[in-house]
């Protein structure tokens, strides 16, 4: 791949400078690709109308092409336009919900590029809520194709610092506008079945969705169970590793203080074997580990939001450590915890129930 000159540009969300803004429009609209944050994750951009500029978004991030991409829209009124038919349910949930961290799943029009949706007939749009990716959408005045702006199976950036150290030299610029604020991305939410299905658990929970429709089913492969062979996932992203870290995970679920006793016999076992060992702990029971092990912390369980605004920087910051392997608490499924155990589920090359 060719070397950019990546651009970075400093914006502060509550004082946006336009003419930066402006030049970062203009590179969509000429095909560029411009990584800026939203309140989820940092996100890639390009202009989602154009075929090649959505195509070196998957060159540029090594994402496999069948993993389709969200539409970023900066009012609902942009919606219509990239929905054949839009159902009932998507008004009532733009309403509640956006802007903010819930992706819908629609019918596609015909004029989206099939690279955006990886061939399906649908597609995934979503209104964030924070004001450098709304006022670069508003500014390009088109639909913003928006990966998360990692290399493609590392943990999402929350950090521009994050974004750099993936696809500097490989984009055409950076907006930092400080750290994401959720820490984890948005809900994937399928609405061309007659029940509402969640393909990806995320800023907004199941148990918000489910107060706002009556009926929604989680996905089975979202619970980590194995689809029937003969079955294609929903959401063709679930069928890939992700979220991983370089050093493997190993992921311990079940009662605190069980979890707490199983990594602590792993850790020793490993450290006795010469192994340089990490452990990502909950603030409750980060005390009183081997101190020869890496310890950091990855919020509370009390508040587990905490924990989805820390999990994917710990991540990285365990790779900088150089660790061998990394051994990880987990948390309650219930609220956002059920998008941060999927993630971890999904980093983990190992799982074990305490
Ligand atoms: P990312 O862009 O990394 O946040 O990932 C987007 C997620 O949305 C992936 O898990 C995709 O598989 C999913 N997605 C995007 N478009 C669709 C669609 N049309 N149908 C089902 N899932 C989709
Ligand atoms: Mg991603």
């Amino acid at each position: 791949m060719e070397y950019i000159n990546t651009k970075n540009w400093l914006v502060r969300p509550a004082q946006l400078d336009e003419a930066i803004i402006q030049q970062a429009a203009a590179m969509i609209k000429k095909g560029g690709l411009v990584a800026f944050p939203t309140e989820t994750v940092y996100g890639l951009g390009a202009n989602g109308l154009d075929r090649k500029a959505v195509a070196a978004i998957y060159c540029a991030k090594g994402r496999p092409s069948d993993n389709p991409l969200i539409l970023h829209v900066a009012d609902t009124s942009m919606v219509k336009d990239l929905s054949r038919n839009l159902p009932d349910k998507a008004s009532l949930l733009m309403r509640k919900f956006w802007p903010g961290p819930l992706t819908l799943v629609v019918p596609k029009a015909k004029h989206i590029p099939v690279e955006v949706t990886g061939g399906l007939d649908t597609v995934a749009v979503r209104m964030p809520d924070h004001p450098v990716a709304l006022a670069l959408i508003r500014a390009s005045g088109l639909p913003i194709a928006a990966p998360s702006a990692n290399q493609s199976g590392r943990p999402s950036p929350t950090k521009a610092e994050h974004v750099q150290a993936d696809l500097q030299g490989r984009i055409d610029a950076i907006l930092d506008g400080g750290p994401a604020g959720l820490g984890l991305e948005s809900t994937v939410l399928d609405l061309t079945s007659k029940v509402p299905v969640i393909l990806r658990p995320g800023g907004v929970t199941y148990e918000e969705l489910k107060e706002v429709l009556g009926d929604v089913i989680i996905d089975p492969s979202v619970l980590g169970k194995k689809l029937p062979k003969d079955q294609v996932p929903r959401s063709p992203g679930m069928k890939y590793r992700h979220y991983a870290p370089t050093s493997p995970v190993i992921l311990f679920e079940g009662e605190p203080h069980k979890i707490k006793t199983a990594i602590t016999e792993r850790a020793q076992a490993l450290l006795a074997q010469g192994k340089k060992v990490g452990i990502l702990a909950t603030e409750e029971q980060a005390q009183g580990y081997p101190p020869q092990a890496k310890i950091l912390k990855l919020g509370t369980r009390e508040n587990p939001t905490t924990a989805a605004a820390s999990l994917f920087s710990r991540l990285r910051e365990f790779d900088q450590l150089h660790v061998d392997v990394i051994l990880v608490e987990g948390i309650a499924t219930t609220g956002i915890g059920l998008a941060i155990m999927n993630r971890l589920r999904r980093a983990a090359v190992e799982k074990f129930e305490c």
